[in-house]
């Protein structure tokens, strides 16, 4: 068996020993003569499966005993349509457009509403954070923020200061990368497949208080009521049980590595080399301002489509998977998710430096 080291976007590479434990446990959960996925989800056994999921969560991120953790399904796409049909309840709301993911909620936002860019940075293609409104209006329903931008690989370490109103966060690409406080969040929430485990499951946390009175819009499906489902217990109907399953085993993972603090020293430690090598190479440039960098999805490029190709190209020969960047940004993106080990980075960077000295004279002028 050979595993490659994998930067993919997401899904994403997940802790080996995450998968190992699925696989002892595949035909025979634990004595039960069962699969997880063939146990019925209203079992004793697989509500001890989701309560403690549920419970790990709560430790390892310090969530507050006010807010609501809901696993739903419909990836994070389906909650650029659960914000608004729950919190917007006078119709107006503020959105900061950093890249695409922002963008993209924005958009479906309006579908419901109306939807204000109250800061953008497509004008520079998405390079930076934009700079936060200092006077927010305050008759806004929420302020929607996306922490970490997947495909131009921004990432905002502040958040703006929005008064009364709720903040909202799709942390998707850097959830449980680092500390995250949620009690400066209304809602916050996160599809799971970079960090967290398979695709199909999306984290939403979300103050109680905001839900209480039900979803803001009539329209909203019983399936995206959130104080429907926080009542029900994310069970409403069958929930992707496996899935829920396998994340209640990352997060463990998580804690036992030392919790959250420990995967973002852990993730630095991974991505300030990458960034260090491009900010003195002559052939690869970074694509993101330093101070607005992501700690996860770093992207880079050498200015020539075809020797990008090249270089993805020759990085999967030796066994480095998924460099490619998002077909928006181009270029190449190297996404340094929790589980990709330190091992990983140094081969890439071995690779970076053997393809720099190989091709650099070819990129100077003569
Ligand atoms: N938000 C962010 C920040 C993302 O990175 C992605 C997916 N890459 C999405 C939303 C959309 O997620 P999904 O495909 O789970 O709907």
């Amino acid at each position: 068996m050979a595993r490659v080291f994998n930067f993919s976007a997401g899904p994403a590479a997940l802790p080996e020993p995450v998968l190992r434990e699925c696989a002892e446990e595949m035909l025979d959960y634990r004595g039960s003569g069962m699969s997880v996925m063939e146990m019925s989800h209203r079992s004793p056994l697989y509500q001890s499966i989701i309560d403690d999921a549920e419970a790990t969560l709560r430790r390892v991120m310090g969530i507050p005993a006010n807010y609501h953790v809901l696993f739903l399904q419909g990836g994070a796409t389906l909650q650029f349509a659960g914000v608004p049909l729950n919190l917007m309840r006078h119709g107006r709301a503020g959105y900061v457009v950093s890249g695409n993911w922002s963008q993209k909620a924005c958009q479906e936002a309006r579908r419901y509403g109306s939807a204000e860019v109250v800061a953008s940075s497509e004008g520079t293609g998405f390079d930076r954070v934009p700079e936060f409104p200092s006077d927010l209006d305050q008759s806004l329903d929420y302020l929607y923020l996306c922490q970490n931008e997947t495909v131009f690989g921004n990432m905002m370490r502040d958040f703006p200061d929005a008064g009364s109103v709720p903040l909202v966060a799709d942390v998707s690409s850097c959830f449980l990368s680092l500390p995250l406080d949620v009690s400066r969040f209304g809602l916050v929430y996160a599809g799971v497949q970079k960090n967290a485990g398979p695709a199909g499951v999306t984290v939403v946390i979300v103050r109680d208080d905001l839900v209480q009175d039900g979803p803001a819009l009539g329209v909203c499906p019983s399936y995206m009521d959130f104080r429907l489902e926080a009542e029900r217990g994310s069970m409403l109907n069958t929930p992707n049980c496996w899935g829920i399953y396998v994340c209640g085993k990352v997060f463990r993972w998580v804690e036992e590595q030392g919790g959250l603090e420990a995967m973002e020293a852990r993730n630095l430690a991974k991505v300030g080399p990458l960034y260090d090598y491009l900010d003195h190479s002559a052939l690869f440039s970074p694509s993101v301002l330093p101070g607005h960098r992501s700690i996860a999805n770093v992207c880079f490029r050498t200015g020539d489509e075809a020797l990008d190709g090249e270089f993805v190209t020759g990085a999967a020969e030796r066994g480095i998977a998924n460099l490619k960047g998002h077909r928006l940004a181009g270029g190449m993106r190297a996404s340094c998710y929790n589980a990709v080990p330190q091992e990983a980075v140094d081969a890439l960077l071995a690779y970076m430096s053997d393809f720099e000295a190989r091709h650099l004279p070819r990129t100077r002028p003569i």
